[in-house]
């Protein structure tokens, strides 16, 4: 598999992974493919996932600006078609206590503000008409121990003093008659307004809303290089340039290695893994008590996540191989299917039917960053989601085009931050692997 913190170019012509979104999203939309003729043109972003289409979109509709988007493959080919579907209320992976602790009220205040708008957003753009499978909405935080509930309502009551969002505190006894019978929970908030959604299709909707609005999207063209000449950049891709005024990376965790100074070095890709089970009979839902099609993740600090699909199958997910060179062994599957049956002992005979993995970009804060690159007159980037984009790329999206445009932007460390460079970078997998083995003791024992 593809490894961003090995490789110095990306391929083109990659189908998508052998995923449950892929098997039930259809085809992609119409796009340009293989760009081959040079073309001259004021933005180019490169990048066709939730990052680089809302950005197109918002310069579009805002500023009456039609960029110019290029993919390396296919639209949302990295993690905009591989992830599991959360929208969640989320910025990153910074607590709201850290955030609190290190940039106080009013910041924390911006910032939950933005969290709020990229929800509003992306319903905004599904009530649009984009046919993605929403659920049941509800997000269900579970305690893996009984002392995480303690956390769990410390973070309820700071919502709900802070930023009035009320969140519902769950006994165990409560998690298992109303929701489902996962051994594993200690007892959960529940937050009302996460939902779970195919975000292959909401990422084909958005495609489908560049094709109406004239924006073209070349696949199969990945960006070799930026060069600047005078005031202007020359995006080099494989087969033909694009000459522009201004250049939005909105590559994330599948930037190749050394890709462009303003984001090498600077983020960590992270594998995640993902299983989707075949359709649980009734039997099998009714010995599990799974009523609920809520999302759900755990409070490990190595995180699993899970959720009952419209068709009654579990999709399942957790941390995977380091290497993309291990990515596609069975061994991290299992790993997620023997967690699946400890949380649930009468699922012991259910199969998986689909596994895959995709980049998570990690940024060494712990937050995403969207912004002008230092010193550049136009390049501009958003990454660093730490696992959580679905929907505040495209508020960063958004955020992107307000900066493209030059607009003013909230003045929060998200914004008018540059991506921190990791010490040692040659050594970041080594800093994640420490990290995995300090997780797999905290989790057991802290
Ligand atoms: C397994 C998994 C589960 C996840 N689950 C959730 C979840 O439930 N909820 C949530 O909020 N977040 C989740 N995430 C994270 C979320 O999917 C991402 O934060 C989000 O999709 C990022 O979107 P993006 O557009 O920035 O990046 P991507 O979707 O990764 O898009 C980047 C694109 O850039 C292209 N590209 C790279 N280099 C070049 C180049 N040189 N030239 C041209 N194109 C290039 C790539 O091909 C890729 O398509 C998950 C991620 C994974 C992997």
């Amino acid at each position: 598999m593809y490894d961003p913190l090995i490789e110095q170019a990306i391929a083109s012509g990659q189908g998508y992974p052998d995923s449950y979104w892929a098997s039930v999203s259809g085809e992609p939309p119409v796009s340009k493919d293989r760009l081959t003729e040079d073309l001259d043109t004021d933005v180019v972003i490169i990048g066709a996932g939730y990052t680089g289409m809302s950005c197109a979109l918002h310069l579009q509709r805002d500023f009456n600006i039609t960029p110019v988007v290029i993919e390396a493959n296919q639209t949302a080919w990295g993690c905009s078609g591989r992830n599991a579907g959360f929208i969640l209320k989320s910025t990153g992976r910074k607590s709201w206590t850290q955030m609190q602790k290190h940039w106080g009220d009013p910041v924390m205040r911006m910032v939950y503000q933005e969290a709020v708008e990229g929800v509003e957003r992306v319903h905004g753009f599904i009530n649009e008409g984009i046919d993605c499978d929403v659920q049941q909405p509800g997000y269900i935080r579970i305690a893996h121990k009984p002392n995480k509930m303690r956390e769990l309502e410390a973070q309820a009551s700071l919502l709900s003093s802070m930023f009035g969002y009320h969140v519902d505190i769950l006994s165990r006894t409560q998690v298992h008659q109303q929701y489902m019978n996962d051994e594993n929970a200690h007892g959960a908030i529940r937050f009302e307004d996460g939902v779970g959604i195919n975000p292959l299709k909401l990422a084909f909707g958005y495609h489908d809303l560049l094709n109406k609005a004239g924006v073209d999207v070349y696949t199969n063209t990945p960006a070799v290089s930026i060069e600047q000449y005078g005031n202007r950049y020359r995006v080099i891709t494989e087969h033909a340039n694009i000459s522009c005024d201004k250049v939005v990376i909105a590559t994330n965790g599948y930037t190749p290695k050394g890709f462009d100074s303003s984001v090498a070095n600077k983020t960590l890709p992270v594998l995640s893994q993902i299983i989707v089970t075949e359709p649980l009979t009734e039997a099998q839902l009714q010995a599990c008590n799974f009523i609920t099609s809520n999302v759900v993740m755990d409070t490990r600090a190595l995180k699993y996540y899970y959720r009952k699909l419209p068709d009654n199958r579990i999709l399942f997910g957790g941390r995977g191989a380091i290497t993309g060179k291990s990515a596609d062994d069975p061994y991290y599957a299992e790993r997620l299917l023997q967690e699946l049956k400890r949380s649930f002992p009468p699922l012991a005979d259910v199969r998986y039917q689909y596994r895959w993995s995709g980049w998570i970009c990690m940024s060494l804060d712990d937050i995403p960053h969207i912004a002008q690159a230092e010193g550049s007159k136009g390049i501009f980037y958003a990454m660093g989601y730490c696992g959580n984009g679905v929907s505040f790329a495209v508020q960063a999206g958004k955020r992107l085009a307000d900066k493209v445009a030059g607009r003013a932007v909230p003045d929060i460390p998200l914004y008018n931050r540059q991506l921190v460079p990791f010490p040692m970078p040659a050594f970041r997998r080594i800093g994640q692997w420490a990290y995995f083995h300090y997780g797999k003791f905290a989790d057991q024992f802290l």
